[in-house]
């Protein structure tokens, strides 16, 4: 195990994958925006259950994993695909 305190993953960058759907190896990086009210902006991936507060929202303990949301799209074929990228 690493010591590894500033979050990154490891593994190789999914930036250099090929596109699971059609092959193509130039994927465009993104992420998917969230637009809701006081929202961070961007899309976030929680580890575990999701579990429902009192006033209808998902409630995130914060000893959970989290992670952004990256999202790569294929130009050839328009796929998507996503990956946890840097813990948020
Ligand atoms: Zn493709």
């Amino acid at each position: 195990m690493s010591d590894d305190d500033d979050g990154d993953e490891s593994g190789p960058d999914p930036l250099h994958r090929a596109c699971p759907a059609c092959g193509a190896g130039d994927l465009e990086d993104g992420y998917l925006e969230d637009q809701g009210d006081s929202s961070l902006g961007f899309l976030r991936w929680i580890a575990g259950p999701i579990v429902m507060g009192r006033l209808g929202r998902a409630k995130v303990d914060r000893h959970r994993s989290i992670w952004r949301v990256q999202a790569l799209r294929c130009p050839r074929c328009r796929h998507l695909s996503l990956y946890t990228t840097k813990r948020a």
